[in-house]
């Protein structure tokens, strides 16, 4: 079904343009994993989600999709200007482990929350710590072309020389006399030429544990060259889609444009795509302002910010309920909203499963489908698909109520278009913790129902009544039918 009309937001081009891949029917995308050392939180599952979304849908569509999404085990300092500790050594020390130690519990820590929001396995998952060689070769590119240069152990990669050829700070909008007023001023103790040039390997002090010989003496890879190495390695010199989150902009990807354009003398992206913050009552999210949640934490409802616990799908379809590029705003109230929203929808699926047809059908099916389809084909814009979901769902009731109809070969095309979107491009599902709740509620009232009829049977109308009537109480109404007794909860 390679008939698309998708268009994609390109952050560098700064508008729609249609999605053109290099060499269809393949499709090559990356996306910035997470730095491992530390719990998964609530701002690792807006990129795992948004990105899974683009790549059901472009599986979806029938593109030979190859997804690499990175682990960074090395090299991610506390400071963007390569300064401070690096992230994981600095827990490896606290909790006295081996820094690969740290690196694979929270590596598997990673996989088991993403995994909760039935976000796809990527196709490769590659650690920056497994492609040493590769980013060296890179290094010494960079340093062969003149874009880079070697100084006590350390190589930079010099800004000023790349900018006088190429445009440094294209993606982000910013240009090189900016970066001149706003950086600092260097203080002597860097071998840096320019305060905005950036490390692409990194000399190791006496105490690092993760290092490697080098030409250029004992170190460990710049954060940003990784990226660059492994994006190229799986999916060729140009590949289609770069996504992560709008915090990486600046400098990480712009340092990997620069890195690659440096070191292969042309761009390796074609979209460049980021999925926006997500903000905890209006604030950013923080460690040291008491709102940083872990999604296990989500999960639990074990934080004092949570009235309860959400669970995996409820907290994907909060995030599908706004725009990947738009901000999205949590709080208890919007996630029991969408709590409420998603068992609807997943309700209104198995209304549909048992509907009956007649002959001709009172509404426009051809309008809901295309109504989907140019949502997601407009940069994956999930809100208005899930709209759409629901006033579908609205003509579903109806059709149970008996006040509309559908035909059979309608009912046929709208169970597929419901599930096709709902489950299979949205990645939603019923949730294990609902299900199972649901199937002991079931079995528990199959034996309710069986005593109140024995009780009828015996004539026995107190106990009858009794049962009714303390059902009433906790939300269950009973309907005497032909069949027997149904029962419904409020
Ligand atoms: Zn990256």
């Amino acid at each position: 079904m390679l008939q698309n009309n998708l268009k994609i937001y390109n952050t560098l081009s700064r508008k729609k343009e249609n999605f053109e891949p290099i060499h269809a029917p393949f499709v090559g995308m990356y996306v910035c994993g997470p730095t491992v050392y530390g719990e998964a939180h609530l701002g690792h599952a807006r990129p795992a989600i948004t990105f899974d979304v683009v790549f059901r849908y472009l599986k979806y569509l029938g593109y030979h999709v190859r997804y690499v999404r990175n682990i960074t085990d090395v090299g991610h300092l506390t400071s963007d200007a390569d300064e401070g500790e690096d992230k994981i050594l600095k827990k490896a020390k606290q909790e006295q482990l081996e820094p690969m130690e740290v690196v694979q519990f929270y590596t598997n820590s990673y996989h088991k929350s993403i995994e909760a929001l039935n976000c796809l396995p990527p196709s490769i998952e590659p650690h920056a710590s497994g492609h040493i060689i590769e980013q060296q070769e890179m290094v010494q590119k960079l340093l062969n072309n003149g874009f880079a240069y070697q100084n006590n152990g350390s190589v930079y990669f010099d800004v000023e020389t790349y900018n006088r050829k190429h445009h440094y700070g294209k993606l982000s909008g910013r240009n090189i006399d900016e970066l001149y007023a706003n950086t600092r001023e260097l203080d002597g103790q860097t071998d840096k030429k320019n305060p905005f040039d950036f490390a692409v390997w990194k000399k190791a002090e006496p105490e690092h544990l993760q290092r490697w010989k080098s030409n250029w003496g004992e170190g460990f890879p710049g954060w940003h060259l990784e990226c660059s190495v492994m994006s190229t390695k799986y999916l060729g010199e140009t590949f289609d889609i770069h996504g992560g989150g709008m915090d990486l902009l600046f400098p990480h990807h712009e340092c990997e444009i620069a890195q690659s354009v440096g070191a292969s003398g042309h761009e390796a992206v074609k979209y460049w795509m980021h999925n926006n913050m997500i903000t905890i009552n209006g604030q950013k999210m923080g460690k040291s302002l008491g709102n940083f949640i872990t999604l296990t934490e989500l999960f639990t409802g074990n934080h004092k910010l949570l009235h309860q616990a959400y669970s995996g799908m409820t907290i994907r379809f909060f995030i599908l309920q706004a725009h990947y590029r738009s901000t999205l705003d949590f709080s208890n109230e919007a996630l029991q909203a969408s709590e409420k929203g998603l068992q609807r929808l997943l309700k209104g699926a198995k209304t549909l499963e048992n509907l009956k047809t007649s002959q001709n059908s009172s509404f426009d099916l051809n309008e809901f489908e295309q109504k989907c389809f140019e949502a997601i084909n407009d940069d994956f814009n999930t809100p208005i698909l899930i709209a759409h979901l629901f006033e579908q769902l609205t003509i579903i009731n109806r059709i149970a109520a008996g006040t509309d109809q559908i035909s059979p070969s309608h009912l046929e095309k709208l169970k597929k278009l419901f599930s096709d979107f709902l489950f299979e491009i949205l990645g939603l599902k019923e949730d294990n913790l609902q299900n199972s709740q649901t199937e002991d509620l079931e079995q528990v009232m199959s034996i309710l129902l069986e005593i109140r009829q024995k009780a009828k049977e015996n004539k026995d109308w107190q106990a009858a009544d009794f049962i009714r009537n303390k059902l009433n109480e906790v939300g269950i109404t009973l309907k005497d039918n032909k069949e027997g007794v149904a029962w419904e909860k409020s």
